[in-house]
């Protein structure tokens, strides 16, 4: 460990941290997955000083861990005893934003939100935004393949990303910092490294894709009888805000109402309860006209019986305040003890029965169990909290359920991850098949296995 030490600090900017000096922050991340405590801490503060603590690492068969800012939830960036934790926040800044090529080029340290209020100073916007953005690192976005607030019509961190560098676990810096659309050069290499959370590779630097603001944006709460309804109206408002929807977030009863009734300062607009409710958004280019398309979509869904009631916003506050509802997700973890959280994908069409299936399943099995409910449903993503408040059923509620999400074809994952906290259940929603061909891909690129080992692939 002294060589590893030595070596480490002689390549380095500033010593990494030992001992006491290794601060709880860089012990787990926002999981309830096994905390531990690294070897050291390495705060690279360039791609060639994430080169020298890799060739170090691979020369001496150290394994790692990958740290952007910890908000994960999948346990992907808590060390074990024997690892070294490679934190990227101080590989921080925006290298450069090109207007002609609407191109964001940025180091892997830096926060998702200083990267959003670089392009909105730019005149732009970086569509990418979850509930983290104060604490998550682009470089941990993009290794999760980040979801959101607005895959709905940017798509997923993927979609997001022109150009990407990595380091390999042998310290090879493989630099692809592309600008275009389109590059059929052969492989997209980049593709291999988002959404493989650090097994694959380190990521350093990346070009981002910025996008004109748009000029008007319409919101409304909507509550409804049915989840029938809720697909219907779904399929209506995409086509009649003429492409412009850019959300449809779909919280049930018992999500809304714990909100609702537990979390303070966050309040139901309507005066009776309802079974759904429904937070859309149209974002467009003209303000007045936008408005009267929102608002006719919305009084013929209501004329129709598919909206039983329904609350359009009138300032940002009004706003703000349907979004509390939605983001009073992140309050749950300081109300309700040791509760199963899932992210998961089911087929829009199953959605229903899958969660009737799990409900029935669960309540026969554990009587107290209770869930929470709510989703991008457009996305096909499903979130839920299951709970008993005793610890002891976890690992019963989380068995359950996956087994259920592979029977109705759907991912033990829809946006966050696999980690640690999936790893076994990952067979359910990949075949025998698929999961040799990840294992070739990590022999391929890391012999050794030194990368987050452990996570991700069984
Ligand atoms: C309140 C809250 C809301 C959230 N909402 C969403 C949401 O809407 N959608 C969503 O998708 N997620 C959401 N998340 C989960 C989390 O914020 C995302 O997964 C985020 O992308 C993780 O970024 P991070 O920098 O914190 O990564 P970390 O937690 O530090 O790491 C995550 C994984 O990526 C690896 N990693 C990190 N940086 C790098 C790098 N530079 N190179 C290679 N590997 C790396 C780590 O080893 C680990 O396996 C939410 C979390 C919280 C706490």
């Amino acid at each position: 460990m002294y060589q590893l030490i030595k070596d480490l600090n002689s390549v380095l900017s500033s010593p990494v941290l030992t001992g006491a000096d290794i601060s709880t922050r860089y012990q787990h991340d926002w999981s309830a997955e096994e905390p531990g405590i690294p070897v050291a801490v390495a705060r690279p503060v360039s791609t060639a000083e994430v080169s020298a603590i890799l060739k170090i690492c691979s020369e001496l068969g150290q394994s790692v861990v990958v740290q952007g800012g910890l908000s994960g939830l999948c346990g992907g960036g808590n060390p074990r005893t024997e690892e070294l934790a490679i934190s990227l926040e101080r590989l921080v800044g925006i290298e450069e934003i090109d207007s002609g090529a609407m191109t964001m080029t940025v180091k892997a340290g830096t926060p998702l939100q200083v990267i959003q209020e670089a392009a909105a100073a730019a005149g732009f916007v970086f569509p990418l935004d979850l509930g983290a953005r104060g604490t998550c690192l682009i470089g941990g976005n993009i290794a999760t393949n980040a979801g959101g607030n607005q895959v709905l019509r940017f798509g997923m961190t993927r979609n997001l990303v022109l150009g990407l560098e990595t380091v390999l676990a042998d310290g090879t810096v493989i630099s692809s910092m592309n600008k275009m659309l389109k590059n059929n050069a052969a492989y997209d290499l980049k593709h291999l490294f988002i959404g493989s959370e650090g097994t694959l590779g380190v990521i350093t630097r990346a070009v981002l894709r910025l996008f004109p603001k748009a000029k008007s944006r319409c919101s409304a709460l909507l509550a409804l009888a049915d989840f029938e309804s809720v697909i219907k109206l779904m399929h209506i408002l995409s086509r009649d805000f003429g492409g412009g929807m850019s959300t449809f977030e779909v919280m049930w009863h018992s999500y809304y109402h714990f909100i609702t009734d537990n979390v303070p300062n966050i309040t139901s607009p309507f005066a009776v309860r309802h079974a759904l409710y429904v937070l859309t958004e149209l974002e467009g280019a003209d303000s007045e006209r936008d408005q009267v398309v929102f608002e006719s979509a919305l009084t013929a869904a209501i004329e129709s019986g598919l909206v039983v009631d329904a609350v359009l916003a009138s300032s940002e506050r009004e706003r703000d305040g349907f979004w509390k509802l939605r983001d009073g997700v992140a309050e749950i973890g300081a109300l309700i003890k040791s509760g199963a959280n899932f992210d998961v994908s089911v087929p829009i069409s199953l959605m229903q029965p899958f969660l009737q299936a799990i409900e029935n399943e669960l309540t026969r099995v554990i009587p107290a169990c209770k869930l929470l409910v709510f989703g991008h449903i457009a996305d096909s993503n499903l979130h839920f909290i299951c709970y008993t408040g005793d610890k002891a059923d976890v690992k019963t509620i989380y068995d359950i359920v996956y087994r259920n999400v592979g029977e109705f074809q759907g991912s033990v994952s829809a946006e966050h991850g696999i980690g640690v906290q999936k790893l076994s259940y990952l067979p359910y929603s990949r075949s025998p098949e698929e999961i040799a061909l990840m294992r070739t891909l990590k022999l391929a690129l890391d012999p050794q296995g030194i990368l987050n080992r452990g996570r991700v692939i069984p």
